[in-house]
């Protein structure tokens, strides 16, 4: 080990940048996160600098380094953009034994910095000793997504809790346990998820040498349309820490590999043509799961509150004191959207969006369709395939035009994903000529055109062959149909 890792105490010490360009800036960032006093000598600086001056973050010595800028300085940074006056520095601060760091040139440099990870009261330092920073960087990218972003909360919760456990549990062995126990179990999950009030009542239950029963909780996890890349870093967390998955049908399979190995699965939903489990089955396997102590992560397509059922099930959960959390996803609407470069408002053009499901429990749904109908209206309609014909009538009925623009994205981010773009008078056809049957969401009023961008490739155009004898009957079966519905 050429350099040996340390913690520097930077509290009210005197640190000098010299260099006011990027680089310095860059450092002066870092720094700031330390309750250092930083003066930046530079005969130049960036905005950036100048700013932090005039919020007194830091002080600004408006010239070129002197050897007297040292003075009572503990560390001295330099990124000046000259090599010639970074060796100047330099040499001078080694002169009077003060640490010095030169940006990119460690043979000037008595200390070098690491890739940091901050979660403070939590840091972690990464260094490679130069020698491939590529890969310092990529432990700093697990770790940042691995640990959360309150990670530090918990570390200055124990801090807070150090007097009261030292006077609580005098033996350093039974203290030492205790800390395990608070940090690896519940009160941590409860510190973490933010239910203060939880995290208190389960310490007290611990200090007094009871180990608290288990608790069990749910999380109630949006893990997008398909592509796990979509998942949120929270979302990520808490699979991983989960003792049971409880599996959504449409949530894809790759998305487990996640979790922990050992976590056990429940699959629940609707397979069609398959076995189909009832929201009260599905509510009833959350509460049994929780109240036997173990960690749920309930997981769901899209976002848990978008035609999610979420609420069904956080009423259930509350109603049996257990706690739930929900962590938000991306919903279908969006990352179809993303996918097709087709943004869902636009400036002047669309300043309403809405999402609405085109099927209900008891079939189609009661929709105003005047207000849907309306110019200048978009939605995304999800649920909405089997009713593509009832949708297309009742619009077309309160006044549509149409040639409203329609597309469709069927499986979005899977691997099976589809775009077609129509009109909402070729709709039904489309629907049917195509084989489209989900999952999919089907944008009504949207375009490209309107926002000066062009339809990429990959989305199919429909439209309906000329008429003709054949289709004018095709006509009277569509009719007939949505007479049906
Ligand atoms: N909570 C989910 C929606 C569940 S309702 C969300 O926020 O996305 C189920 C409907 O979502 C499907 O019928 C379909 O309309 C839409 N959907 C879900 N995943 C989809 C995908 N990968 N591509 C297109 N539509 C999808």
């Amino acid at each position: 080990m050429k350099y040996f890792p340390l913690f520097a105490d930077l509290d009210k010490a005197h640190v000098l940048v010299a260099g006011g360009g990027e680089q310095a800036t860059q450092k002066v960032r870092l720094l700031l996160k330390s309750s250092a006093q930083i003066t930046v000598v530079s005969d130049s600086v960036t905005d950036e600098l100048r700013e932090l001056e005039d919020e007194n973050a830091i002080w600004i010595v408006l010239r070129t380094f002197l050897a007297r800028d040292l003075e009572g300085q503990r560390l001295v940074f330099a990124a000046t953009g000259d090599r010639q006056l970074d060796a100047t520095v330099s040499r001078a601060a080694k002169a009077r034994g003060i640490p010095v760091n030169v940006v990119d040139a460690p043979a000037l440099s008595t200390f070098i910095m690491p890739a940091i990870v901050d979660r403070a009261p939590v840091t972690v330092a990464i260094g490679t000793e130069g020698a491939a920073p590529v890969l310092a960087r990529e432990i700093k990218t697990r770790l940042e997504t691995w640990l959360p972003a309150n990670f530090g909360v918990l570390a200055q919760r124990a801090q807070a809790l150090r007097a009261v456990v030292a006077k609580g549990i005098p033996d350093a062995r039974s203290r030492r346990r205790l800390w395990e126990r608070l940090l690896q179990g519940p009160f941590r999950r409860a510190v973490l998820s933010g239910t203060a009030t939880e995290a208190d009542r389960i310490f007290a239950s611990e200090l007094q040498g009871a180990e608290a029963p288990p608790s069990g909780r749910v999380a109630l996890i949006g893990c997008g349309p398909g592509d796990p890349d979509l998942l949120t870093l929270k979302a990520l967390q808490r699979l991983q820490e989960a003792d049971v998955l409880v599996v959504d049908r449409l949530v894809n399979p790759q998305i487990l590999d996640y979790a922990r190995r050992d976590a056990e699965r429940i699959l629940v939903g609707k397979t069609p043509g398959g076995p189909t489990t009832s929201q009260t089955e599905i509510n009833r396997i959350l509460v049994r799961e929780a109240a036997a102590g173990k960690v749920v992560a309930r997981l769901k397509g899209g976002d848990p509150f978008i035609f999610g059922r979420a609420a069904e099930e956080m009423v259930a959960l509350q109603t049996a004191g257990i706690a739930v959390e929900v962590v938000p996803g991306v919903t279908a609407a969006h990352a179809c959207a993303a996918r097709i470069g087709l943004p869902v408002t636009l400036r002047e053009h669309v300043r309403h969006f809405s999402v609405v499901t085109g099927a209900t429990a008891d079939g189609a749904p009661d929709l105003d369709w005047r207000a849907l109908a309306s110019p200048g209206t978009a939605f995304a309609v999800y649920m909405g395939v089997g009713n593509a014909p009832l949708l297309r009538g009742n619009l077309l009925a309160a006044g549509a035009d149409p040639d409203t623009p329609v597309v469709i994205v069927e499986n979005g981010t899977r691997e099976a994903e589809r775009a077609v773009a129509t009109t909402l008078a070729d709709l039904t056809d489309c629907v049917a000529s195509r084989a489209i049957v989900g999952p999919a969401v089907i944008f009504v009023g949207l375009d490209w055109d309107a926002a000066g961008l062009c339809r990429p490739e990959s989305v199919i155009l429909h439209r309906r062959r000329p008429q003709s004898v054949h289709d004018r009957d095709g006509d009277t079966a569509i009719a007939n149909t949505e007479a049906a519905l």
